[in-house]
């Protein structure tokens, strides 16, 4: 039997799995410039319906060092997203299609990167697992910092973290507190580019605006630019609050790839 953080795990991966693939045909349209058409294949990469990308990947990398190993070990975690992206290990099609700038450079170096425009969201997006294990803060940071070093990228990944353990434990004080928070922020005010603390605000803004997991992920999508991450990080949040029942079996049906996400999850 699978122990409540297990589960948790299971509902943060599969939610923000389900969201990544539905953001991928649409990342780089503009806000306004789409209709949401569903779990559907194409975009910029020419992917199958279903098809999660590089968010959902170095989760699973994350995931499965976590299990394999029984305790946090940046280096094991970092060659594991070498192999992401040089063997195209935890993927559908055993390619990594996409891959941010600070991410491969950090890959090829060794070293995050620490500049102030190291701070896209490639950290954020697949700091989940942290949230179900005992990570401490510091312990967060550093695996934020195996591609993103920088404070700020740093920060978001614990305050994510953060966020998602009142999801798991304390849900309906951390609902309060966002709908309090995002009472009177308007999309217009969201920035969905790609910017760590701007996907960050626009997946909780989506998630205090609605009330189950499918409104969440299509508002997330909606808010266009980098769809795939911007659902990805509301999705973990979506999910582990709804739980993995609340995600509509259409969605998991076409979902790729699921045996390789059950073999991550511990
Ligand atoms: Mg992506």
């Amino acid at each position: 039997m699978r122990t409540a953080r297990a589960t948790r795990l299971r509902d943060a991966v599969y939610g923000q799995a389900v969201g990544d693939a539905l953001g991928v045909p649409y990342e780089f349209l503009g806000r306004g410039a789409f209709e949401f058409e569903g779990m559907i294949g194409g975009g910029s990469h020419g992917c199958k319906a279903g098809t999660f990308s590089d968010d959902t990947s170095m989760t699973l990398a994350t995931c499965d060092s976590l299990r394999e190993l029984g305790r946090i070990d940046v280096d094991d975690m970092r060659e594991r997203f070498v192999r992401w992206w040089r063997r195209g290990d935890y993927t559908p099609d055993g390619v990594c299609f996409d891959i941010g700038n600070t991410t491969s450079s950090a890959l090829r170096s060794g070293h995050g990167g620490e500049g102030v425009r190291d701070n896209g969201n490639g950290s954020l997006m697949r700091i989940s697992p942290l949230a179900f294990v005992d990570a401490t803060d510091e312990e967060i940071r550093a695996v934020s910092a195996i591609t993103h070093a920088h404070e700020i990228s740093c920060q978001a990944c614990v305050d994510f973290v953060h966020i998602l353990r009142e999801a798991a434990g304390r849900p309906e004080t951390l609902r309060a507190s966002l709908v309090e928070r995002y009472a009177s922020t308007s999309e217009s005010d969201l920035s969905t580019g790609g910017y760590v603390l701007g996907t960050l605000e626009a997946a909780l803004w989506c998630f205090a605006r609605t009330t189950s997991y499918r409104d969440c992920v299509v508002a997330a999508v909606m808010l266009g630019e980098d769809t795939d991450t911007t659902a990805d990080v509301a999705g973990a949040l979506a999910g582990t609050y709804y739980g993995i029942e609340s995600i509509p079996v259409e969605w998991l049906e076409i979902l790729r790839a699921k045996s390789l996400i059950e073999s991550c999850l511990f």
